[in-house]
């Protein structure tokens, strides 16, 4: 089966089980764990932050950002396709306390003037708006990649108006192998900013959240209050580790995958795929034109051994990762294309 589910789907590779197992452990929750201690070092350095921490999750990155940096009743902005406001159980609101600006998007990315206007006024009705998050790329829109000039131009506007700025970095490293521009470069200045392991960089778990050495103080506070505090966990950072040494230049592979299975699809009657789609590793199109629903067009292709995911009603994502490649590829695109074709000619 060629899985394009997601970047999830990733499987721990011979080198990276061999890494895992070597790996020089200690206990976590104390600082003695040497493997992860080089791992949240490395991650620090990448993003040009002072700290790190490792994290069982993204969701726990997100979730331990948003509680250091608000208090209960303050208000968060965010695009309304993230994943904060969308797949993470409502956390924010659930255990942080905070209401959700989710501004409205077409792919993922909102401009800095529609977040400068989600801003709440001072006063005393409003909830106070404390912290906007970034997500680079973005997940449920498509892998937009956003423009280095309007992260900056959000960060300035969000610290000139008391607000701390985030970076959802769940796929950060696939926008640096999409343009070029360093993960240091598009986290400068930003308050906090994570990377997961368990996507593109193929590791079974985990992600590290970084900041200044202040920020991670409290959010290491935090991870142990909801119980995200390990033990041997250099078992698990020995992947990380393993990954930023041989998976990075998968990503780039990744997201030229993306692509040519956009140009090997694009033309297929009854897929709308916006001309900017595939900007990462990520691919979303509707079959909406096809009359038929997301779920259905799925389990068409899942018939015929390709894995794709709905996500809403007429919404197909296809993610590229490790386990596939250009030939898996070009076969995925010929089974989405003659499900199109068979569609479409029944249609008329
Ligand atoms: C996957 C993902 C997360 C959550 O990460 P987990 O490791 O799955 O908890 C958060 N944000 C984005 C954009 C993601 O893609």
């Amino acid at each position: 089966m060629i899985d394009l589910f997601s970047d999830t789907q990733t499987r721990p590779t011979a080198g990276m089980r061999a890494a895992m197992a070597a790996a020089e452990v200690g206990d976590e929750q104390s600082d003695s764990d040497p493997t992860t201690l080089a791992l949240c070092a490395r991650v620090a350095g990448l993003l040009g932050f002072e700290a790190g921490v490792f994290m069982p999750s993204g969701t726990m990155c997100n979730l331990v950002s948003v509680l250091v940096q608000t208090r209960p009743g303050d208000e968060i902005v965010v695009d309304d396709q993230s994943h904060i406001y969308n797949t993470e159980a409502a956390g924010s609101a659930a255990i942080a306390g905070v209401s959700v600006a989710a501004l409205k998007t077409p792919a993922g990315v909102y401009t800095p003037e529609a977040f400068e206007a989600a801003i709440r006024p001072t006063g005393r009705t409003a909830p106070r708006s404390a912290l906007v998050s970034i997500e680079q790329t973005t997940s449920f829109s498509g892998g937009s990649v956003w423009a280095l000039a309007d992260m900056r131009r959000i960060r300035d506007i969000a610290h000139g108006r008391g607000l701390k700025a985030h970076i959802d970095g769940a796929r950060l490293l696939n926008a640096v192998a999409a343009t070029g521009i360093s993960a240091q470069d598009y986290a400068e200045g930003f308050d906090s900013a994570w990377i997961d392991l368990s996507k593109g960089l193929g590791c079974p778990v985990g992600a590290v959240l970084c900041g200044s050495q202040t920020f991670i103080t409290e959010a290491w506070r935090w991870k142990y209050r909801l119980g995200g505090a390990m033990r041997q966990s250099g078992i698990l950072a020995a992947a990380g580790l393993y990954a930023l040494d041989h998976h990075i230049d998968q990503l780039g592979r990744d997201n030229a995958n993306a692509g040519l299975l956009r140009d090997r699809i694009a033309d297929a009657p009854g897929l709308a795929i916006d001309a900017g789609a595939a900007q990462s590793n990520i691919l979303c199109f509707s079959v909406e034109p096809l009359g038929v629903t997301a779920a259905d067009f799925a389990k068409a292709c899942l018939a015929d051994a390709v894995r794709v995911r709905a996500i809403g009603a007429y919404q197909i994502r296809a993610t590229t990762h490790l386990e596939v490649d250009a030939a898996d590829i070009l076969r995925a695109a010929t089974v989405i294309r003659a499900e199109a074709e068979r569609l479409s000619a029944k249609r008329g």
